[in-house]
């Protein structure tokens, strides 16, 4: 058995994380008190990875909820599935975060740390072999950003050889009204690039923009986005929950889409896209399936793949589909794009078929890449922080928390880094063909 530990925390973070149970709870055949009604073998023939089995035969997410206020998690536990949780893995304060990292990070949170790192050990404790974390959260916002990375930094101490993946909201002025975001998440970023292994990025920018765009949407709401980010939480977890054989774990993923440890945030994508409520009118075939996998409209961060170049992809084809036909399509994406993967990490591209689709679809596939091209939201974020930070605007009400300066600059440039480094590796291409023609001019 490999577990994972789920953790979600702040407003984002929890409703994301309740939908996320929903969604597998129903491809599981798990009901809403916990109890098996499915009609396949392969239901449960992993479920230990996500869920703890109780007396009676109810299985229990291996789940830690966290908020530094009452009033999401309160929704939670009314909500539909809110009765399968343990209760005792609900973790809250009253203070709230007010949208303050360092409230999150160093104050408020801080006091609040320990109880969740006591739930985290008991159920830590409880495993046969715990593969790793996985944590969803806000990076805009006060607690899942805050006090989040302060969670993944004590866990990274405690348990330094397990996987940390993260499910993470970037802002965006599209969806959001508070102006300090920014500030929030680059501090975040900055505690992402040590201390996780492999992001996911959800970034609202691209959730608002397929929603209003694609979905036709007037008035996309968190609960569309949220539709959006369980369908690609599923997808891309489906290796993990089903038999398989690809990134059957967190650290084969790891292996598979890491190049450079620094280099671990993922750009998602996701076919067919759906609205809420709305009934798939038609089965897509194999092929459109790829063509909108890979399509920069179907890719739930705002950064076009054709700007960049692709280290490595992974996808994975979900529903009863022919495994060849998958794979002369995922080559003849590549043969036709060949100028967007680099060429010097040779079968940089790996796909897998999973016989169970998600619900209410007969066939869907997730896309996970490493594109350069993620840069580009990465640039959007710090020109935002760096518009304010130039003239310290709001800077009071961090230091006001007792945070240096200095940690703003840090984090700045540690994004910025970030983005070069990007940048080197999608140039990276040129001198290396360069060296190719002198040896054929040798040769
Ligand atoms: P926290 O409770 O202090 O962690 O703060 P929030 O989670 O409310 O963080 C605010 C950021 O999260 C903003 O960028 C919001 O746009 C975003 N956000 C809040 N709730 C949701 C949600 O349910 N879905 C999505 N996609 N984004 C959310």
């Amino acid at each position: 058995m490999r577990e994972i530990l789920h953790i979600q925390g702040g407003q984002c973070g929890n409703q994301i994380g309740a939908k996320f149970w929903e969604v597998i709870c129903g491809e599981h055949g798990i009901d809403q008190t916990g109890t098996y009604s499915g009609d396949s073998e392969l239901q449960l023939e992993r479920i230990n990875v996500y869920y703890n089995e109780a007396s009676g035969g109810r299985y229990v997410p291996r789940a830690v909820l966290m908020d530094l206020e009452p009033g999401t998690m309160d929704s939670v536990r009314s909500g539909p599935f809110g009765r399968i949780f343990r209760p005792d893995n609900f973790v809250f304060g009253q203070s709230g975060a007010g949208n303050n990292w360092a409230k999150g990070h160093y104050t408020e949170g801080a006091e609040l740390i320990d109880s969740v790192l006591d739930v985290v050990r008991k159920e830590a404790e409880n495993c046969d072999c715990l593969q790793g974390f996985q944590v969803c959260h806000s990076l805009g916002g006060g607690t899942g950003s805050g006090m989040g990375t302060l969670l993944i930094s004590k866990i990274r101490e405690e348990y330094p050889d397990r996987m940390m993946l993260t499910f993470s909201v970037f802002p965006s002025p599209k969806v959001s009204d508070t102006v300090v975001e920014p500030y929030n998440a680059t501090l975040s970023v900055h505690q992402l690039v040590e201390n996780a292994d492999e992001c996911m990025v959800l970034d609202n920018e691209a959730l608002y923009d397929i929603s209003f765009r694609t979905l036709r949407l007037a008035t996309p709401s968190f609960g569309d986005l949220n539709h959006l980010i369980s369908a690609t939480m599923s997808g891309v977890t489906c290796c993990l929950r089903f038999p398989g054989q690809l990134n059957s774990d967190l650290r084969k993923l790891a292996v598979n889409l890491i190049p450079f440890p620094r280099l671990h945030f993922f750009m998602v994508g996701f076919a067919p896209l759906t609205s809420r409520g709305s009934q798939q009118y038609r089965n897509l075939t194999v092929p459109e399936l790829t063509q909108q996998m890979w399509d920069a409209k179907n890719m739930m961060c705002a950064a076009d793949p054709r700007h960049g170049r692709y280290l490595t992809a992974s996808a994975m084809f979900r529903g009863k589909m022919s495994t060849k036909e998958v794979d002369e399509q995922m080559i003849n994406v590549q043969n036709k794009n060949s100028s967007y993967f680099v060429e010097w990490i040779p079968n940089n591209v790996k796909s897998s078929v999973c016989d169970i689709p998600p619900q209410g679809l007969k066939m869907s596939s997730t896309f996970v890449g490493n594109s350069t091209s993620i840069q580009e939201m990465f640039r959007r974020v710090s020109e935002q922080f760096t518009a304010m930070f130039r003239r310290k605007a709001f800077l009071h009400w961090y230091t006001g928390e007792g945070m240096d300066e200095m940690e703003f600059t840090e984090a700045e440039s540690n994004m910025n880094d970030l983005v070069a480094e990007y940048q080197q590796y999608q140039d990276a291409t040129a001198d290396e063909e360069e060296y190719e023609d002198d040896e054929e001019d040798i040769a």
